[in-house]
């Protein structure tokens, strides 16, 4: 379980994420859902760890992992990173990319790549590298990658932009049922409401690095809380 309580992140005296509070539970996916440049981004390296709040905490499953002075650092948080610039070693085949941040023998990080590889559906690539593969397949295998380690949290920053409408779907409801048999926290960044709503077992629509309304999808779609709610929703076909 991810809390974040009342975290704020200052740019050069602007409160870019003012005062945000939000609990993921195991197996839950929460989008948080905002226009551009509305703190989303932030929110997540604060998590993960790569920038540091001006005020807040988090925690995870009950134990601090960072306030202002106490800080645990990025590689020993537990956490699974997905991002849009996913880049996977060019120079590690498919299986060794997977079993990367794993410990143990050689033989136990295969196995645990092959099952995941196995998962995603590109088994037979294992011992491939990665220029081979499609941008799709690459990003089938990031997300392999991310989830060998079993991270209880799973951070992702538009990770499916810049793939096809098909294949975007199919990477979708793959990542999706991936993520729940895995029993991970996910917390997805997104400007399209259709993928929040596609995704999400709750939503947290963002705006000016707040959040101005939490909910599960059709609740929100259904009652947006004010104007600019309305307006954002309205380009979903
Ligand atoms: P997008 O959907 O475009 O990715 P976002 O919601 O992820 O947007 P952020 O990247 O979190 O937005 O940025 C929020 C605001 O903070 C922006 O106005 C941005 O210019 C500003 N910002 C982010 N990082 C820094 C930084 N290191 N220094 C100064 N300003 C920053
Ligand atoms: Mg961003």
């Amino acid at each position: 379980r991810l809390e974040i309580r009342n975290l704020v992140r200052r740019f050069e005296g602007k409160r870019v994420v003012d005062d945000v509070s939000l609990t993921i539970q195991p197996g839950h996916v929460t989008c948080l859902l905002g226009p551009s440049g509305c703190g989303k981004s932030t929110t997540l390296r604060m998590i993960a760890g790569v920038d540091m709040q001006d005020e807040g905490t988090i925690h995870v499953d009950g134990d601090l992992v960072c306030d202002t002075v106490f800080r645990i650092p990025p590689e020993r948080r537990a956490i699974g990173l997905m991002f849009q610039d996913f880049a996977l070693f060019p120079h590690l085949s498919v299986g060794e990319n997977v079993a990367f941040g794993l410990k143990g023998t050689r033989a136990r990080k295969r196995a645990r790549a092959e099952e995941l590889l196995g998962r995603v559906g590109l088994t037979h690539f294992i011992d491939e590298f990665p220029h081979q593969l499609s941008g799709g397949e690459q990003q089938r295998v990031a997300l392999a990658r991310a989830l060998a380690p079993r991270p209880k949290i799973m951070l992702m920053d538009e990770p499916f932009s810049g793939l096809d409408n098909r294949l975007r779907d199919d990477i979708r409801d793959d990542t999706l049922s991936l993520l729940k048999e895995e029993g991970a926290s996910v917390l997805l960044v997104t400007h399209e409401p259709e993928e929040a709503m596609r995704m999400a077992d709750e939503i947290a629509l963002m705006r000016d690095g707040r959040i101005v309304q939490r909910g599960a999808p059709y609740n929100i779609y259904n009652a947006p809380k004010d104007k600019a709610a309305v307006a954002f929703f309205s380009d979903i076909n």
